[in-house]
């Protein structure tokens, strides 16, 4: 059509019946997309004409954020939707906008957060692509569809802290909540190379409840229980907050002293031992512990538990409700 010989009426009366084409087509778009993709969160097309920065959409994209249809504004451009992104999700959707336009990028593809008219956020799915380019090779006008993709990432969410707190289980002990043995290992393991990396001490020590037998063969099993649970609690009570204690198995306790040379490794062992000593457990029951102690000396895992457990043995040997060695 020549538009240059049109008078400023023809012009106004074709401008009109375009506008009215384009409300047409995207009363019909907006029905075809949603028969189209009829799969949950579709909330349409949208169209973004970068020279006059006027964005084209599906008013369902507006009016699931709790806006009402006459709230959109008549001139949509692309920040009426940016402006209200999540901090967190603003520069990733710049970046993802940007590298399609520069070509870096295949297709815009992003998910974000756009804040609701009830003040909370909402996850979409947005993707788009370049559709025409001016005759100098620039990007002129965008195309793309929006998904409410809200449900899947709370659902997702859940999931993951679902997924944590069974993380987290998995690293203790049921019975006592102390530390378990992989944790314990996992933890030495660390331990063990910061130690050598960093030329700094470090001990473990290994407990062992004295004639715990006894306790489940004279009181019962549920008892035996309750001494282990008794004991977990006071070596965490003893323990530096810097300190590592974990149950190694059966009866069975170690603590990782990073930082810690073998004197002091000791004192604080014996700290817990008397505290053990002391503490009166059910039924007037005397419950007594004994402790093997070492500290690295550039050995692999394996031989430092060995070597603390030779002194564990020796504790015993000498009579039992003792650490060794002691100074
Ligand atoms: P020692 O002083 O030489 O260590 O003698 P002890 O009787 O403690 O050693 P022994 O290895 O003969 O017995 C350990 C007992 O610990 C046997 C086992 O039934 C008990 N035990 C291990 N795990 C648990 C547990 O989770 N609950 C209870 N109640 N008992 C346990
Ligand atoms: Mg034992
Ligand atoms: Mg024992």
């Amino acid at each position: 059509m020549n538009y240059i010989n049109m008078t400023r009426e023809q012009l106004l009366e074709r401008i009109e019946a375009l506008e009215l084409l384009t409300r047409e087509l995207l009363r019909e778009k907006e029905q075809e997309t949603t028969l189209e993709y009829a799969w949950s969160g579709n909330l349409g097309h949208w169209y973004w004409d970068i020279k006059t920065n006027t964005v084209t959409f599906n008013p369902l994209k507006v009016t699931n954020l709790g806006y009402d249809k006459n709230e959109i504004p008549e001139h949509v451009t692309y920040q009426f939707f940016t402006e209200k992104l999540h901090p967190d999700d603003f520069q990733k959707t710049m970046d993802a906008m940007l590298n399609h336009l520069h070509g870096k990028a295949n297709v815009y593809e992003v998910e974000y957060r756009i804040l609701a008219k009830d003040g909370k956020y909402r996850w979409y799915y947005d993707r788009g692509k370049i559709t025409v380019y001016d005759d100098s090779g620039k990007p002129k006008h965008l195309a793309g569809i929006v998904f409410d993709i809200t449900e899947k990432k709370e659902l997702e969410m859940e999931l993951q802290i679902k997924n944590q707190i069974l993380a987290e289980r998995a690293k203790i002990d049921g019975l006592t909540n102390l530390n378990n043995h992989r944790t314990l290992i996992d933890r030495l393991k660390s331990e063990i190379a910061d130690a050598s990396r960093m030329d700094k001490p470090l001990s473990i020590a290994i407990f062992d409840i004295d004639d715990f037998k006894k306790v489940n063969d004279c009181k019962g099993h549920i008892c035996g229980d309750q001494v282990l649970i008794d004991v977990a609690a006071l070596f965490k009570k003893s323990i530096r907050d810097t300190d590592f204690a974990g149950r190694y198995g059966g009866e069975e306790f170690m603590v990782i002293f990073p930082n810690t040379d073998l004197a002091k490794a000791i004192k604080i062992s014996d700290r817990i031992r008397q505290s053990v000593e002391c503490h009166p457990f059910v039924n007037g029951l005397k419950v007594t512990i004994s402790g093997g102690v070492k500290q690295y000396e550039g050995e692999n895992l394996t031989e430092l538990i060995h070597s603390a457990d030779i002194k564990l043995y020796e504790a015993k040997r000498k009579g039992k409700n003792r650490i060794e060695p002691i100074d």
